[in-house]
């Protein structure tokens, strides 16, 4: 029977802000994937080429890759039972974790959940409310909610800008409490690079803590995938390096890595490790074969760039806004293709869709007003001829539409 938990009124404040996203006509379907995600795939029964996952490397229907999960659930199971402090580690956890602290040439690694939960749990548990948060304006919102949940206050500089970060600092430099400066590596709508090096120099400077978000440079930054620390060569001054396991890696996750005490303090504060079950050995297996893979195939990162070197060079020729003026320009894999308006945005996105192509439209707010886009992100595994393809549909569905003139 069908429920008409709808119709009570408890819950009209909800139907009315889903009419208001209607109205603008930013309001979403979620799409269906019925294969699996890979440079042509299948969303809701229909083929397109596919420029909007995460899955940088091609790594989610790599053969070892889906091998050592099916391996390592006859050998251990479906899941670890409890969470990781009870009775829920695993020797596989900890073996994940030792292969992550040596890829990242550091003392240790804990995992976690995911990448959100890496960055809510360490950041709101490491400080208090005497203390101070110095925050890019276009930080993950994973950070903005652990920030939240410290209780410390939080000091947003603007975007990149490492000369207002330092004047945030010099605001507070008398004050008693530790001071933490945040950034992601690479931003994940623009597709910029977060200036790491000069805020380790802050960070020196002043005496703060230093901490990167690694999501989107793990895998794709860096030698071998090591991300913007090593891609700035700032090994040793950041003191918590956070990464997914979800992107690149293609699996699901998130890690802090850092010195063995920072690592112990998250065992005994971090409130996702505490309060939540650990990855089940299928994703911990997968995990660690990937990292195999950066280690021994850094090709597919030769490949990711030659592709995205060449994509955004046609889509600029083309006429496309691809950032750099009203936006940052991207320098990575992620490209936004900026529209402006929400609802035009939207209109392209289910366009293209209908024209073979799957790349996301993305409004307010989870980026600004009037600098809605269609996020694009190339991988190591498109062909030329697939690339060729997705700007012919991109081409003749912008002009269409009056995106491009
Ligand atoms: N940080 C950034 C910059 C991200 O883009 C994301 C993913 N959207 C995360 C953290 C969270 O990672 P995960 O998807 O593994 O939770």
């Amino acid at each position: 029977m069908a429920s008409t938990l709808s119709s009570r009124p408890q819950l009209q404040h909800l139907t009315a802000q889903l009419d208001e996203l209607r109205q603008k006509g930013t309001h979403f379907r979620l799409r269906v994937l019925d294969d699996m995600q890979a440079p042509i795939c299948t969303y809701d029964g229909k083929q397109v080429i596919n420029l909007a996952s995460n899955n940088y490397l091609g790594l989610t229907a790599d053969p070892r890759l889906r091998e050592a999960a099916i391996q390592a659930t006859r050998d251990y199971g479906v899941g670890s039972g409890a969470v990781r402090t009870i009775a829920g580690t695993m020797k596989i956890h900890m073996e994940l974790e030792e292969k992550i602290a040596r890829f990242k040439n550091v003392e240790a690694c804990v995992v976690f959940q995911s990448g959100f939960t890496a960055n809510a749990g360490t950041v709101s548990s490491i400080l208090g409310k005497e203390d101070f948060i110095i925050s890019d304006e276009l930080n993950h919102a994973s950070i903005i909610d652990g920030a939240r949940l410290s209780r410390a206050k939080i000091k947003v500089f603007r975007h990149k800008d490492a000369a207002h970060a330092e004047e945030l600092l010099k605001e507070i430099q008398n004050e008693p409490g530790r001071k933490l400066i945040i950034t992601d590596g690479v931003f994940s709508m623009d597709g910029d690079i977060g200036p790491v090096d000069k805020l380790c120099d802050l960070a020196e400077k002043y005496g703060a803590i230093m901490m990167v978000d690694d999501a989107h440079a793990s895998g794709v930054l860096g030698k071998n995938g090591r991300g913007s620390i090593d891609h700035f060569h700032c090994h040793g001054r950041v003191d918590i390096q956070v990464g997914t396991l979800s992107k690149a890696i293609g699996a699901l996750g998130g890690y802090v890595c850092g010195s063995k005490d920072l690592i112990d303090f998250l065992y005994h504060r971090a409130r996702p490790f505490l309060f939540s079950t650990s990855h089940p050995p299928s994703v911990t297996a997968t995990c660690i074969a990937a990292f195999d893979i950066l280690e021994q195939e850094p090709e597919r990162i030769d490949r990711l760039w030659e592709n995205t070197r060449y994509f955004k060079q046609e889509l600029a020729r083309l006429g496309f806004d691809i950032g750099g003026v009203s936006t940052p320009a991207s320098e990575t894999p992620i490209t936004p293709i900026i529209v402006g308006d929400g609802r035009r945005t939207m209109d392209f996105s289910r366009a293209l869709f209908d024209n073979g192509l799957m790349a996301t439209g993305i409004a307010f707010p989870t980026v600004p007003e009037g600098k809605a886009r269609i996020r694009t992100i190339m991988t190591s595994e498109h062909t030329r001829g697939q690339i060729d393809q997705a700007l012919d549909i991109l081409d003749k569905t912008a002009r269409k539409l009056g995106i491009l003139v």
